[in-house]
């Protein structure tokens, strides 16, 4: 059969071709948009349950921190007890050992004999190095407050072993009466105390040689016998402290009263701490002082021999 096509207008049949097509394109489109739609949909469920979960692990472990969190404040706070009490105990027993010091040597007028007995600590001595250390449960039996005028943070407590006490307040008195208004930052130091200033020691001195050098001066706060001086405008340990008539001072005066710069400048033990000052006694720090030596430098069976004598 032919078809005559001569009647129909073939503009008209592309016309209708075009409309149908765009019509199943308009259908299929709509499909594969519902689908995607749908598609969509069921994807933002899966991924709503999934942040739900997220957020359910999340708050268990919120939780999880925050317990841990309580439990190490609980911890800590046990901590500070413990240092605390055994603070206060040694403060009384310094109290004690103090006033029944100063009635022995009313009444004898010489040593007393629990100054004698403190003698017998061969540590108020002792050379720290790179391979010994104080013992970390080492703590002096007993020190007393330093004037909190003395101090130069006055809010801040600090003490020193109870038979430095009196050389350290005759030496800050006399500069005090000669201008230089000495002042300290940092004495006794418990081995809790020391590992809390350690993570500011690194940041100012970083690690290797210098980080074993800040260990070294740990031994002797630990001791009850340093304290750190600084003039009353400064509070920061810098070597600047180094050109200041204060250090001066020291550098010309500490010696007697029994007190020792440990690391000098140049020294070939240390680096150089201008504000670190140790108690030796007097007849070891004057005959360091007239030899122009320095602790580290002599040999501890020197050093030993001074021992006796370390309070008088
Ligand atoms: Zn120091």
């Amino acid at each position: 059969m032919k078809i005559d096509w001569s009647g129909v207008n073939k503009k008209n049949v592309l016309r209708g071709s075009i409309a149908g097509l765009v019509a199943i394109l308009l259908a299929v489109g709509f499909a594969y948009a519902w689908s995607g739609y749908r598609a969509l949909v069921y994807e933002n469920q899966v991924t709503r349950e999934g942040v739900e979960a997220l957020q359910v692990s999340l708050k268990e472990a919120r939780d999880k921190l925050a317990n841990a969190r309580a439990e190490n404040a609980h911890l800590t706070g046990q901590n500070e007890d413990l240092s605390t009490s055994l603070r206060s105990e040694q403060q009384k027993t310094g109290e004690l050992q103090y006033s029944i010091q100063q009635q022995i040597n009313q009444i004898s007028g010489t040593v007393g004999v629990l100054d004698k007995l403190s003698k017998t600590d061969s540590e108020l001595l002792a050379k720290y190095s790179k391979v010994y250390f104080l013992n970390e449960n080492y703590a002096p039996p007993s020190v007393l407050n330093i004037d909190s005028k003395y101090s130069s943070d006055p809010k801040k407590t600090q003490q020193i072993l109870v038979q430095v006490l009196p050389f350290l307040n005759r030496m800050l008195q006399d500069a005090s009466a000669q201008g230089m208004e000495l002042k300290v930052v940092s004495a006794y130091r418990s081995f809790a105390d020391q590992a809390a200033v350690k993570t500011g020691y690194k940041i100012t001195y970083g690690s290797g040689a210098n980080r074993f050098s800040a260990d070294q001066g740990y031994s002797e706060h630990q001791l009850g016998t340093t304290v750190d001086l600084l003039n009353a405008s400064s509070t920061v340990l810098t070597t600047k402290f180094e050109s200041t008539s204060a250090y001066k001072w020291l550098n010309e005066n500490a010696y007697k009263y029994g007190f020792v710069l440990s690391y000098p400048k140049n020294n070939s033990y240390y680096i150089f701490e201008p504000w670190h000052w140790r108690f030796v006694g007097v007849a070891l720090a004057t005959d360091l002082h007239n030899q122009g030596k320095y602790f580290y430098e002599m040999s501890q069976r020197d050093i030993d021999n001074y021992l006796v004598k370390i309070f008088d």
